[in-house]
């Protein structure tokens, strides 16, 4: 998951008695936090999705190459970082940096909040087709806490995964001295968000990535419970000593043409990667994706609660644009599948969060936009659902 959703409701485009519209390409509402609509109503996911067919992909990759030799480190045994979940996305990204373009690329993972099996299934056999990981497992104790802050205050559990995602590959990169790491695709380009410039959507911004993915600095964090030194896994080196070391992030989707389907199909018979075997995931119609963490079923819930698009709209988005869907065999899914609670994992998310199945109901319903949701004396449903 790199596309991330830790802010506010997105209201910029919003305002209108009717609430939220729906971009003309794709499903996706105008509450997706910092997306920008044109006046036709096409959003910027999907400008961004047209444009890739102009690019020059050769170019692109000759560019990728000459990234490759400037920095490539003059010792030691790595070339380069992948931030690494053993999902299909960052799989395909190290699998072609190795066997493609003959480097050799170090996995940092950042442990999902609650592991799966099948994530960590996919984990040890891609391992075994020959990489070096270092595995980061944070205090569960601080984990659960903010966890379980998270989701009440912010309607998101995942607020410190954001953070350590972000900062365990570029701790370890200034540690070992290993200059590039290659995150997977540029989220506000690719999914719709406001974007800084052309070159922020190649060379990872910082700032964007505390401000606009993370949302927050882990030093707002402390409470009578959590200590400074609780946050170390979690805050992303100064930039000072990232400039001392010389690392440099890169989105390895600028160079690539980027496709969450195209990376499954790349990655599924490379070794023995394992997908939902109940055929599809709660909440979509897909089952290639995002399989590692137990949470995260409720985190697209809690997408969906608070922006009103859900887990369907999110992956029939990347398919139409990628002309995989059409947009009407997308909405027949989103009315299908996208209000479907996400019950695989409940009892131990209720466990991990410490709560009981009212409490977490009840924390679901605060963070409720009435703009997007109307009660009808039974249901909770969408003011203005997409067609
Ligand atoms: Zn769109």
């Amino acid at each position: 998951m790199s596309e991330l959703e830790n802010t506010e409701f997105g209201t910029a485009g919003m305002g209108e008695a009717a609430g939220i519209r729906y971009c003309k390409r794709c499903l996706m509402p105008n509450s997706r936090p910092r997306i920008q609509f044109d006046e036709n109503d096409i959003c910027n996911a999907c400008h961004t999705a047209k444009r890739k067919n102009d690019i020059d992909w050769e170019a692109r990759r000759a560019e990728f190459l000459d990234y490759v030799e400037r920095y490539r480190p003059k010792s030691g045994p790595y070339d380069c970082i992948v931030p690494w979940s053993g999902g299909k996305d960052s799989s395909s990204i190290a699998h072609r940096l190795k066997f493609e373009f003959g480097l050799n690329p170090l996995l940092v993972t950042f442990s999902p909040l609650l592991p799966t099996e099948i994530g960590e299934h996919n984990c040890v056999e891609m391992l075994k087709v020959g990489f070096d990981q270092i595995l980061v497992r944070p205090n569960q104790a601080v984990s659960r806490h903010l966890a379980r802050r998270f989701f009440v205050e912010r309607g998101n559990p995942k607020v410190h995964w954001d953070a350590g995602v972000a900062a365990a590959p570029m701790q370890i990169a200034v540690k070992f001295g290993i200059p590039l790491v290659f995150y997977a695709e540029h989220g506000p380009s690719e999914y719709g968000g406001y974007v800084l410039s052309e070159e922020n959507m190649k060379v990872q911004d910082y700032t964007e990535v505390l401000e606009n993915q993370i949302g927050d600095h882990p030093q707002n964090w402390l409470d009578e419970y959590i200590q400074e030194k609780d946050l170390a896994p979690y805050v992303l080196p100064s930039f000072e000593d990232i400039q001392k070391a010389e690392v440099t992030a890169l989105y390895f989707g600028y160079f690539f043409r980027w496709s969450m389907y195209e990376n499954y199909d790349y990655i599924k018979d490379k070794f023995d990667f394992r997908t939902d075997p109940r055929g599809r995931t709660d909440g979509t119609f897909t089952n290639f994706d995002s399989l590692d963490d137990k949470i995260d079923n409720l985190y697209y819930h809690m997408q969906f609660v608070k922006f009103g698009f859900g887990r369907t709209v999110r992956d029939a988005c990347r398919m139409i644009q990628n002309d995989q869907m059409t947009r009407t065999e997308a909405l027949a899914l989103a009315e299908k599948y996208d209000d479907e609670f996400p019950q695989q994992y409940l009892s131990e998310n209720l466990e991990f969060l410490g709560m009981t199945e009212p409490e977490c109901m009840e924390t679901i319903d605060l963070h409720r936009n009435s703009e997007i949701w109307n009660f009808d004396g039974n249901h909770w449903k969408l003011r203005n659902p997409p067609k």
